[in-house]
């Protein structure tokens, strides 16, 4: 992975963080971005001379554009692009605005459709190119009150990806998706520790997944060794899909 340059979405906190962090041990120039410079250049310091911050809104055609120039002028090209940023507001049906729906929609799924387009040519010109989504198992396998919108979102991504996967497979790019479980990061700590322990409780391994979890699973799509997959997704989830019902987990405890 040396030498090789990533876009991080969503960089400046929780996944994305992690995925910054890991791309950059392994020896990755990274662009981390995210609406506030000064969190993203923070992240960008931690993993050292190799990385920096860059501010765009991924709801923004062209901020992502510029967000594509930026990684060009500065490392001289683009080889992976995490498109990770995303947001999980809650509100239930009879109380969800058409406008939630479209925020959401906008920041999770039309951003990816957005930063997939802004980062083309640059792979197109390098005749090769990984593509890695964050979306997540709420809406691709499972649900939770609130989160329709999200789900949708996050479901969506997969429709999109698997059509980008056959569209850019004669550019020899490759998109796949990692779908996070519960992982401990900011926005989830928003949710309050009742959410958090009841999500503990139902996951076999008993924990919450670490934002380094769901960078490995990426660097895993990133690598050479991973060329011919394209299209897929793998859960990172310590088998939180697992259950047929809670009595599955008291038979596990014995
Ligand atoms: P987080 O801690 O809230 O971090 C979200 C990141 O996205 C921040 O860096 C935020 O920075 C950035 N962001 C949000 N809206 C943006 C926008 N419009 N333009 C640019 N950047 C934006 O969230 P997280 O828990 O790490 O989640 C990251 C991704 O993982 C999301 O796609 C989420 O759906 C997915 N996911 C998370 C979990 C989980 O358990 N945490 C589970 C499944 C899937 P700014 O606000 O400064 O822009």
């Amino acid at each position: 992975m040396e030498g090789r340059t990533v876009i991080v979405t969503g960089g400046s906190k929780g996944i994305g963080k992690g995925i910054a962090e890991v791309f950059g041990k392994a020896g990755c120039n990274v662009l981390v971005v995210s609406r506030n410079l000064e969190e993203a250049e923070a992240v960008a310091k931690g993993i050292g001379d190799k990385a920096s911050g860059f501010v765009a809104d991924v709801t923004d055609p062209e901020a992502c554009k510029a967000m594509a120039e930026a990684a060009v002028d500065r490392y001289g090209g683009i080889d992976i692009l995490c498109a990770n940023a995303g947001a999980f507001p809650s509100a239930k049906l009879g109380e969800m605005t058409p406008e939630d729906f479209d925020d959401v929609i906008a920041t999770n799924l039309k951003s990816t459709f957005l930063c997939v387009s802004a980062v083309l040519p640059a792979m197109k010109s390098r005749g090769k190119g990984r593509i890695i989504l964050t979306s997540s198992i709420t809406g691709p396998i499972t649900g939770f009150p609130g989160w329709s919108h999200y789900g949708a979102s996050k479901a969506g991504q997969l429709g999109f990806m698997r059509t980008a996967a056959i569209e850019l497979a004669p550019y020899k790019i490759t998109v796949n998706s990692v779908l996070p479980g519960n992982i401990m990061t900011e926005g989830l700590a928003d949710m309050g520790d009742e959410y958090l322990d009841g999500m503990k409780a139902a996951i076999p391994l008993r924990e919450l997944g670490a934002v380094e979890d769901i960078g490995y699973a990426a660097l895993y799509f990133a690598a050479d060794e991973a060329g011919y997959v394209t299209g897929q997704t793998i859960v990172v989830d310590g088998g939180q899909v697992l259950p047929e019902s809670p009595e599955a987990l008291d038979e596990m405890d014995g």
